[in-house]
């Protein structure tokens, strides 16, 4: 088991589009384990690999659902399909959204209801998922992370004027800055 360091917004890797993965090998296995083991620990129900500093075109997410149906697994390549945005101010109970690269902050934004995943396994079989809701918003904002777009990109004005701040204050937006789950303990 290896729990990785989570990069924080500011590093390159995170705001860049990453590339796809060609190579199927050892190396692969053991990065998917490590995220497996690095999402379980931070806890989080998604990471996507620039998050741990690999430009690479996956993510991994672990999701119940309200009828207990689990979905683990890994989008290797993925593509996403999405049902429109509805217009309007997010619910800022129920459309409020996290990052681990964003420790801390939570902030409200609409997303697409309806989302089809379409990617590969370790095993390159390709397989789809539609989801919806609270899954449908892990693949939008997993995959985004693979485009170099994080959550706090897609805010609205006076949100994002809050996150800005709040990187600020907190001397986050520069390269290399990281935080380890299990070690370090980030207030909110
Ligand atoms: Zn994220």
């Amino acid at each position: 088991m290896a729990v990785l360091p989570i990069l924080i917004t500011g590093d390159p890797v995170l705001h860049e589009v990453a590339q796809p993965v060609t190579v199927f090998d050892e190396a692969l296995t053991r990065l998917v384990a490590d995220m497996f083991d690095t999402m379980t620990e931070a806890p989080g129900v998604g990471l996507a690999a620039p998050q741990v500093g690999v430009g690479l075109r996956l993510f991994v997410f672990h999701w119940t659902d309200d009828t207990d149906t689990l979905y683990r697994g890994v989008a290797i390549n993925p593509e996403l399909w999405l049902s429109p945005t509805p217009i309007g101010d997010p619910d800022e109970d129920d459309e409020s959204e996290g990052c681990l690269s964003l420790p801390g902050e939570r902030f409200g934004l609409r997303r697409a209801p309806l989302a089809t995943l379409r990617a590969i396994d370790l095993d390159q079989r390709p397989y789809e998922i539609k989801a919806e809701g609270w899954l449908a918003r892990i693949f939008q904002h997993e995959y985004d992370h693979l485009d170099g777009v994080l959550y706090a990109d897609r805010l609205a004005h006076a949100p994002a004027k809050a996150v800005a701040k709040s990187i600020k204050k907190k001397g986050w937006g520069e390269p290399g800055l990281s935080w380890l789950p299990g070690t370090d303990h980030l207030e909110d």
